[in-house]
C-alpha cells in the first residue's frame, strides 16, 4: 500500500455511496443526464475545468498543473443496460428495465474518486483530462466524442480506460499486450423460401431445413476456413421463423455474431459468410439475403503504454496485485475506438466472485473503488512526472 491508497481508502466511503446512488438511477446510453450533470457538479467543485454535451451526454474534467506538455486521458464509461435487476440489494435500480449490468456505475465512481484525490494532493506536470464517455452498451460513446472533437479539443498523449471483470480475485489487475478485446459484427439473414403446405413439401422451398443446414454450415467457418492459430467466434444468436406444424413458411430469420481479434481473420468472415449464407440457401433452391453490420474493432493494446500501465500497478501494490495470466476477452468495448485514434491501454481489474456481466443478478464490487481509484492517481503522477 501508498500513501495515495491509504488516503483514496480513508475515505473511499463517500464513493462507495456516490456508486451505490448511481446505482439506484441508471440511464440508458445516450440519456446519461443526471449522472453526467453528477460528474460535472463533482468535477467543477474539486476545480477542474469542465466541458459538458462532448459527444452528446459525455462530459471532460481538466486538470493542468506545472510545466510541462504532456496529456494523460482517462477515461470512464456511464451508460447503463436494457436489464430488469434481480439483486433485491436495497440500492437497487429504481427504473423498471434498466440496470448497471455492467459495473459502469464503478468505473464513474471509481475514477471520481480519483479525480478528487489528484485535486487535493495530485503532484504532476502538465494536463490530466478525465473522460467520462456516454453510450458505451450500442458501441456508441467513444466514436461520438471523437466525432465531437475529443482528442482536438482536449489533447492526449495516451488515454487509459479500465474494465471491472467478475471471476477475477477482488482488486487484481490484469494487462494485456495486443488485442485484449474482440471485434464484433453481426450478420442478419433472411432466407427466403417459397410457403406452403406442410404435408407437400414438394411443391414448396422450405426455408426452415435450408437454415438448419446453414447453422451447422456456419459452424465450419471457424474450423475449417480460419487459421487455426488465429481465433474467431460465430454464434447464431436468434432463429424466427414459421406459425404452424403444418405450414412450411415464406422465411427464417437468423441473427448471428461474429468475433475475432484479427483485422484480417474479420475481413475474411466478412466476404465468407454471406458467400457461405447464399450458396448453402442456394442449394436447396431457398435465397439467403445478408445485412452485414460492422460493429466495433478489436481493442488492442500497444506494448509500450500496456508495460507503463503494469510496472505503475505493480510499483504501487506489489506483483502479487497483477495477475500473470490474465487473457485477453472475446467481449467487445468500444474503446477500441480511443484505441484507434492515440495509444495507451484497456486495462482490467477483478471483480471477485460476483455474477457475470449482463446478468440481472450482477453487482459491482465496492472493494475495488479504492485499489483501482489509486491505480488511477498512480497512473497520473507517473505518466506525468
Ligand atoms: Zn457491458
Ligand atoms: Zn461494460
Amino acid at each position: 500500500m501508498t500513501g495515495v491508497a491509504d488516503e483514496i481508502a480513508a475515505t473511499i466511503g463517500e464513493f462507495v455511496a456516490l456508486r451505490r446512488d448511481l446505482h439506484r438511477h441508471p440511464e440508458l446510453a445516450f440519456k446519461e443526464k443526471r449522472t453526467s450533470a453528477l460528474v460535472a457538479d463533482c468535477l467543477t467543485s474539486w476545480g477542474y475545468e469542465v466541458v459538458t454535451g462532448v459527444g452528446g451526454t459525455g462530459v471532460v474534467g481538466t486538470l493542468r498543473r506545472g510545466p510541462g506538455n504532456k496529456a494523460l486521458g482517462i477515461r470512464a464509461d456511464m451508460d447503463a443496460l436494457p436489464i430488469h435487476e434481480a439483486t433485491g440489494l436495497p440500492y437497487a435500480s429504481g427504473a423498471a428495465g434498466v440496470m448497471h449490468a455492467c459495473g459502469h456505475d464503478g468505473h464513474t465512481a471509481i475514477l471520481l474518486a480519483a479525480a478528487r484525490h489528484i485535486a487535493r494532493f495530485g503532484a504532476f506536470r502538465g494536463t490530466l483530462n478525465l473522460i467520462f464517455q456516454p453510450a458505451e452498451e450500442i458501441g456508441a460513446g467513444a466514436r461520438a466524442m471523437i466525432a465531437d472533437g475529443l482528442f482536438e479539443r482536449f489533447p492526449c498523449d495516451a488515454v487509459y480506460g479500465l474494465h471491472n471483470w467478475p471471476g477475477v480475485p477482488a482488486g487484481q489487475f490484469g494487462f494485456v499486450v495486443g488485442p485484449a478485446m474482440a471485434s464484433v459484427d453481426q450478420a442478419l439473414i433472411h432466407v427466403a423460401g417459397r410457403g406452403g403446405h406442410g404435408a407437400a413439401p414438394h411443391e414448396a422451398v422450405d426455408p426452415i431445413v435450408a437454415s438448419a443446414s446453414l447453422i451447422l454450415a456456419l459452424q465450419t467457418v471457424v474450423s475449417r476456413n480460419v487459421d487455426p492459430l488465429e481465433m474467431a467466434v460465430v454464434t447464431v444468436g436468434s432463429i424466427h421463423g414459421g406459425t404452424a406444424s403444418n405450414i412450411i413458411p415464406e422465411g427464417v430469420d437468423l441473427k448471428v455474431t461474429i468475433r475475432s481479434f484479427n483485422p484480417r481473420i474479420r475481413e475474411q468472415m466478412r466476404i465468407g459468410i454471406p458467400q457461405l449464407a447464399r450458396a448453402q440457401a442456394g442449394s436447396f433452391g431457398a435465397r439467403a439475403e445478408v445485412d452485414y453490420r460492422l460493429g466495433f474493432p478489436a481493442a488492442v493494446n500497444p506494448r509500450e503504454q500496456t508495460l507503463f500501465a503494469r510496472d505503475v500497478a505493480a510499483a504501487a501494490f506489489g506483483a502479487d496485485a497483477i495477475d500473470p495470466a490474465f487473457r485477453p476477452r472475446t467481449a467487445s468495448e468500444d474503446f477500441a475506438y480511443m484505441l484507434e485514434a492515440k495509444p495507451g491501454s484497456y486495462l482490467f481489474v477483478g471483480n471477485g466472485n460476483s455474477a457475470q456481466l449482463h446478468n440481472a443478478n450482477y453487482d459491482f464490487n465496492d472493494e475495488i473503488l479504492a485499489p483501482a481509484a489509486a491505480f488511477w492517481a498512480e497512473l497520473t503522477r507517473s505518466y506525468l512526472s
